[in-house]
């Protein structure tokens, strides 16, 4: 007899999510997961997709055909757009301000292109003039990428002005927003962002593993004239849009995570009844009762206040507090996770997280108060 392991079903505790993602799943969205399965050509699953792309649409702020979710985290939607958009031997201007600069920068180099990075101190938004002189000093990039809100440090980065610049110079613009949308202010056809990827699990709240993405008519002509196939063929746009597309007829092309574009299709759906600048706003007021809270505590921020992402809150560990007790302790005793730092501040900062559904007042509350017993 073939022996088979004894396993008891798993029972998860019910956590209070306040790091870098995942965040709180929003309880809407869990159940929405939960309903029946059908099957990802039915017509009725079909019409769900076109009011999921219109959302994502919505979220992103873009009238882009070419809009839909990788069936794939965020690291795939990131991959996605460099793939998709970028040959060996092109140019590409990255700006790097934390760890997921750098990984667009081996994203580039992966691909046999060239990487310009253009680095900044952690903590720090990119900075616009030197990607200007990066810009002057290198007229044959094709791209310029960076990171709109970079969660390994908590630093915002004007995408509105990095793309202008871009444009200035012909270049087409890659755009992580995986921790920025709708948390705060994104404007991808205004700004003029030309591939953008985002992630399902940090402010929309909803379960991880979905990227939406976007790509403008600039980076679909890009695609469409590319001299090579995309290396990848699982994240090659041109045949997923046979399944994505909303002319009719529409062809397997792999099968769709049913029950997960469910749940993104109700967390956008709670955004968009919140409206967008409604939960922007949000974001911004409840980042603005922990800051007061945590400065009271004696904790000091990492990034300037006026580039200061109000959805993932880096402050510095104080001298002498022990980072993985106070983070177990935080976990044991009250169902609180906070993030630790990550590449440069690893063990020296800490990362809280108000994303999507957790960016609450009581969440904002339990967390100065557990932060508050555990350090004294
Ligand atoms: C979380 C994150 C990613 C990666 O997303 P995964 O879903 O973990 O693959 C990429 N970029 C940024 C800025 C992120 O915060």
């Amino acid at each position: 007899m073939l022996v088979a392991p004894t396993v008891q079903p798993f029972f998860p505790p019910q956590r209070i999510l306040m790091g870098p993602g995942p965040s709180d799943v929003h309880p809407q969205v869990l159940a929405a997961q939960a309903k029946p399965t059908i099957g990802h050509l039915d017509p009725l699953f079909v019409a769900m997709m076109d009011e999921l792309k219109a959302l994502i649409q919505y979220a992103f702020q873009t009238s882009n055909a070419m809009t839909l979710a990788v069936s794939a985290p965020g690291s795939a939607g990131m991959e996605t757009c460099f793939v998709n958009l970028v040959e060996p031997g092109e140019k590409v201007i990255v700006c790097r301000n934390g760890v997921f600069g750098e990984r667009m920068r081996q994203n580039v180099e992966r691909i046999g292109a060239v990487a310009v990075v253009v680095d900044n101190e952690w903590g720090e938004a990119v900075n616009v003039d030197a990607l200007e002189a990066a810009l002057k000093a290198h007229p044959d990039a094709k791209f310029v990428a960076f990171v709109h809100a970079e969660t390994s440090t908590g630093a915002l980065s004007d995408a509105k002005s990095l793309c202008a610049l871009a444009k200035q110079h012909d270049c087409l613009t890659i755009v992580d927003a995986v921790t920025s949308i709708g948390g705060v202010e994104l404007r991808v056809d205004e700004w003029g962002i030309d591939a953008i990827y985002a992630g399902s699990q940090k402010c929309l709240s909803c379960v991880p593993g979905l990227s939406p993405v976007s790509f403008s008519p600039l980076a679909v002509e890009k695609l469409k004239a590319r001299a090579t196939p995309v290396q990848s063929w699982f994240l090659d746009q041109s045949l997923v849009m046979g399944y994505w597309s909303g002319e009719g007829k529409r062809s397997y092309h792999h099968t769709a995570p049913v029950n997960a574009l469910y749940a993104l299709h109700e967390s956008l759906r709670l955004l968009a009844e919140e409206g967008l600048e409604n939960a922007w706003q949000r974001h911004q007021d409840q980042h603005l009762i922990l800051r007061q809270g945590l400065e009271k505590l004696g904790l000091e921020f990492v990034v300037q206040e006026a580039v200061r992402l109000p959805q993932l809150n880096t402050v510095l560990i104080p001298a002498g507090i022990d980072d993985g007790q106070v983070r177990s302790r935080l976990l044991q005793d009250y169902n609180l996770e906070i993030g630790a730092g990550l590449g440069a501040f690893a063990g020296k900062a800490w990362r809280i997280g108000l994303m999507g559904y957790g960016a609450r007042r009581e969440n904002v509350s339990l967390c100065l108060k557990a932060l508050s017993d555990v350090l004294n």
